[in-house]
């Protein structure tokens, strides 16, 4: 093994789940919006009014991509954001503790949204996952109780890249409702955290039967700390932040109008080139999934083929995201390989960058079946818009030595 000082020093990022850069198109339509056109959009004269044209006008390019109305998103500050307002704005919107649904594999963001609503005496129930990650459905189905008002199931997981049947389970409810409303129940909202599935999935909120989207643009190289919550019409929520009444009173503030014009366009780029980038990524990940399964002991967390090979028609057979690839070297540290691939100047990462700083094993490894140690032995690599062939090349030529230094085996 090479001393540090000796390493080569390379420059590249296999983290692009946790974030990605601002696309240089996106950072060129924020650039007025700074100094030049800087008004406030709740003011009347000409710097204001010019600024609402701005938004109002993302807002419905947004909308546009989604398949929903501009009326029906509120800009947020990102993806813990929009989700909180979710789960939150649902739950309190009614006076009673209600009962609200979700999966043991969701983002941080939905799990301690949930825990904060049980510490106020919500109750909760957080389905369990198969060993691919894919929500048991058959458990989603008998915990809906009476009292039930939301569920929220993310559209691809963050650490592991499966897709969950959004629109199955969309169709599914939309029955289910059917029946409520005829007993006097009230409707069940579904909620989707998208964050991950933005820049690859389709977000047509219609077909996918939500009525409650989050999406964040730090994930589809857009500015970080911009989100909106896609709301369908009819639906209320209680806001989480009070004040001046902007976004239809829903989500005070002044509006983020760089953050939200490079949002709308980030979101632009990446439906329009979702198809080709799908296919060039997807190609990088199998390549890269059979040379790392290749090496000895080394075990996939996820699906290995993205798409399932029945092609019913209707319901979207995809699988897993195209750029997410997580494995667990067994029998070492996945922080100590971590480190290893950054000193040669590789961007790795374990589990998710939120759970980076935390000593606990992933909770997604662990909702799959994983033991504790086989979840500590994790890495991810997640591919973007700016991966090369070349790069998982080098990756590939050095990643033996480390992980045979790291178990403690000689060459
Ligand atoms: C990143 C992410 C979030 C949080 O988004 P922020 O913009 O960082 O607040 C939520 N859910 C998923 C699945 C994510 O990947």
């Amino acid at each position: 093994m090479l001393p540090i000082s000796k390493r080569l020093k390379k420059n590249i990022y296999l983290d692009y789940a946790s974030t990605t850069p601002v696309d240089p198109e996106v950072k060129k339509v924020m650039d007025p919006f700074f100094s030049l056109q800087f008004g406030n959009p709740s003011s009347l004269h000409k710097q204001g009014r010019e600024a609402k044209v701005a938004i109002e006008s993302a807002r419905n390019k947004i909308a546009n991509c989604i398949n929903a109305k501009g009326s029906e998103i509120v800009f947020t500050a990102g993806g813990t954001e929009s989700v909180n307002l979710a789960v939150l704005g649902v739950a309190k919107n009614s006076l009673k503790k209600d009962h609200l649904i979700t999966s043991a594999i969701e983002h941080d963001c939905v799990l301690n949204s949930f825990k904060a609503l049980e510490t106020e005496g919500y109750k909760t129930s957080f389905v369990s996952v198969d060993k691919n990650g894919f929500v048991n459905l058959e458990e989603l189905k008998k915990s809906v109780r009476p009292e039930t008002v939301l569920i929220s199931i993310m559209y691809a997981n963050n650490e592991i890249g499966t897709v969950q049947p959004i629109a199955e389970i969309g169709k599914w409810l939309k029955i289910i409702n059917t029946e409520r409303l005829k007993k006097g129940l009230t409707r069940i909202l579904f909620h989707t955290d998208a964050c991950q599935a933005t820049g690859y999935l389709d977000m047509n909120v219609q077909k996918l039967g939500v009525d409650l989207m989050s999406v964040n643009g730090s994930k589809i190289y857009g500015p970080k700390q911009t989100g909106f919550l896609y709301v369908k019409s009819g639906v209320n929520l209680k806001p989480n932040i009070y004040g001046g009444g902007q976004e239809k009173e829903i989500r005070s503030g002044t509006e983020n109008v760089p953050g939200i014009v490079g949002l709308a366009k980030a979101l632009e780029l990446v439906q329009l080139t979702r198809e080709s980038e799908n296919q060039r990524i997807g190609k990088l990940r199998q390549y890269l999934i059979a040379e790392l399964l290749k090496m000895p002991n080394v075990l996939l967390n996820g699906v290995e083929s993205r798409e399932l090979k029945v092609n019913t028609k209707e319901s979207n057979n995809i699988r897993s995201l195209p750029n997410n690839i997580n494995v667990i070297f067994e029998g070492l540290e996945g922080e100590a390989l971590m480190l290893y691939l950054d000193s040669y100047g590789i961007s790795v990462s374990t589990a998710s960058a939120c759970n980076a700083t935390k000593n606990d094993p992933s909770h997604v490894l662990m909702a799959i079946g994983r033991t504790e140690t086989q979840a500590k032995s994790g890495i991810r690599l997640s591919l973007g818009k700016y991966t090369k062939k070349s790069e998982l090349e080098y990756l590939i030529k050095i990643l033996p030595e480390i992980v045979f230094t790291l178990r403690g085996i000689k060459k």
